[in-house]
């Protein structure tokens, strides 16, 4: 496997312990129900060497929050899994690692609440997500979970069903990845990203509530704010992205990726003189604390 060998270390409820060791029940909720919530975070070697976790509190307390949508028995300090994380990291040698929390039902097969839940943090080498590449991207012909059936703002695990789909339908029609509606047909985000656009000089994206809103959408909204890039949170349609100068995906994995085209349409602004690419590297520097001063555009 590419995530784990004999030697990967785990932590499962407390304590650390090999992968290939670790069980778990398969008579739970979470393995035929996709009941379950998890964190996408990363960690990086910074300019100077060390090892550091980007926004650790921010992706433990969406965890938390996750667990509370769903009903699920949550115990865990943000200090605690943030140590542990580091444990687990340095028990694998990692630095560059992508971090994946995962809350998980006991044995239960019922749709009742659970008396306790467990949690696991895994950790492996990253890899580009989406590649390094420009992005070709389809609008997919999957829309988002309804936010009336679904508590769209929590990392559940049942919700990744729609972003498999998606994302399978996308490569298997030779495209990238795919861009997926809400359910009135406005733009909404990628399988495992958040969306922006430029148009004439300006970034939009899509605003919280039919969305994820993401951590790192939230740490570009930031950066934009420091460069004086205006940005405008909206809903919009394909047909305005179509029309757009550019536009990029943004997520923990993802980080900030350009688009080359949109169902076949390429963008007129050459991606280097695109504000995506400015943005993308100020996340980078940001990320790999090598710099002290926000840039400026
Ligand atoms: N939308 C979806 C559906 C996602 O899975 C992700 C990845 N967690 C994002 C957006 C981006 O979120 P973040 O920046 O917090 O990783």
């Amino acid at each position: 496997s590419t995530y784990y060998n004999k030697n990967t270390i785990l932590y499962l409820n407390g304590q650390f312990v090999k992968a290939s060791e670790a069980n778990i029940d398969l008579y739970s909720q979470s393995m035929h129900y996709g009941y379950a919530v998890f964190e996408g975070i990363r960690s990086y070697r910074t300019a100077s060497g060390e090892t550091r976790i980007f926004k650790p509190a921010e992706h433990y307390e969406r965890l938390q929050r996750s667990a509370m949508a769903m009903n699920m028995p949550y115990s865990w300090g943000v200090e605690e899994l943030t140590d542990a994380t580091y444990k687990v990291l340095e028990a694998n040698h990692l630095q560059d690692a992508y971090i994946r929390p995962l809350v998980f039902a006991p044995a239960n097969m019922s749709f009742s609440l659970n008396k306790e839940s467990y949690l696991t943090i895994q950790v492996w080498a990253m890899e580009p997500f989406l590649g390094e590449n420009l992005l070709n991207v389809m609008g997919s012909s999957f829309q988002r979970p309804n936010p009336k059936g679904f508590h769209i703002e929590a990392k559940a695990s049942g919700h990744y069903v729609n972003s498999i789909l998606a994302s399978q339908e996308a490569k298997s029609k030779g495209f990238d990845e795919a861009l997926l509606t809400d359910m009135n047909g406005f733009i909404a985000e990628g399988p495992g990203a958040n969306v922006f656009f430029e148009k004439d000089g300006r970034l939009f994206t899509p605003p919280a509530g039919n969305i994820l809103p993401g951590i790192t959408r939230a740490t570009v909204l930031e950066l934009c704010h420091h460069m004086g890039i205006e940005v405008e949170q909206k809903l919009f349609t394909a047909e305005a992205l179509k029309g757009s100068d550019a536009a990029f995906f943004c997520g923990t994995a993802a980080e900030v990726i350009g688009w080359k085209s949109f169902d076949g349409v390429p963008f007129a602004k050459n991606w280097n003189d695109s504000l995506g690419r400015k943005i993308q590297l100020a996340y980078k520097a940001l990320v790999t604390e090598s710099i002290t001063e926000p840039v400026s555009a």
